[in-house]
């Protein structure tokens, strides 16, 4: 999963980014609306968390730039205490959430976490697979009870599939939501992950669709003969 941080507090940046990574996520940074709202609109988010108060083009006007542009990714603003009226511009503008400064980490995370699984079509804050358990909350996984250690990257790829299963996800969709912007992409290493995931998890796990990509399959919900 990987998340756009626009916020020109830079201590504040680097402790959201700090604890986005911690969590596995893929994080990049827009210090004012003018970066944000490029960034934003060119590459691809599973979430945006979105400073209202920011130089060169304010938060409400780059929110309603990305909708007006048909970007529906979700966005969590950062709103001022006491500023209630800036909240309502913010989600007249299509914020789907908003968590109010001071805050603390640990809140912006759980909201971001719920975002991410709803515009995912999940409710639930654990995701179930054939038996393979990922928490989204502390980022462990377990296969039939048993935990199963994951690097980085192996659950970042894991976690995407879980979270988009049953859907056939490209190698190039992978590569562009577990990589950081400046990162050296090589769609090959998706490859690796995957071999990897299924030596770790269930040889079966993901089926590769010739041609298109991987899909996680939830077999349980399909019914036996599948
Ligand atoms: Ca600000």
């Amino acid at each position: 999963m990987r998340i756009l941080v626009v916020e020109d507090d830079r201590d504040l940046s680097r402790q959201l980014g700090a604890a986005l990574t911690e969590a596995n996520y893929a994080v990049d940074f827009a210090y004012d609306g003018e970066e944000g709202h490029y960034l934003g609109e060119g590459e691809t988010y599973d979430a945006i968390i979105l400073d209202l108060g920011l130089p060169t083009i304010d938060g409400v006007t780059v929110l309603k730039r990305w909708r007006d542009a048909g970007l529906n990714m979700p966005v969590l603003i950062l709103t001022a205490r006491d500023g209630w009226s800036e909240k309502v511009a913010g989600f007249d503008a299509g914020a789907d959430d908003y968590v109010t400064k001071p805050f603390r980490v640990e809140e912006v995370l759980a909201r971001l976490r719920a975002l991410i699984r709803r515009a995912a079509g999940h409710a639930s804050a654990e995701l179930d697979c054939n038996g393979v358990r990922l928490d989204t909350r502390n980022g462990r996984v377990s296969v039939d009870g048993a935990p199963v250690k994951l690097t980085a990257h192996e659950f970042k790829v894991l976690s995407y599939l879980m979270h988009h299963r049953d859907e056939v996800v490209s190698r190039t969709e992978l590569t562009e939501h577990i990589y950081e912007q400046d990162f050296d992409k090589d769609s090959n290493t998706i490859e690796v992950f995957v071999g990897r995931l299924r030596k770790k998890i269930r040889s079966d796990l993901i089926e590769t669709v010739r041609g298109l990509g991987y899909r996680l399959v939830d077999t349980s919900k399909s019914g036996p003969g599948r």
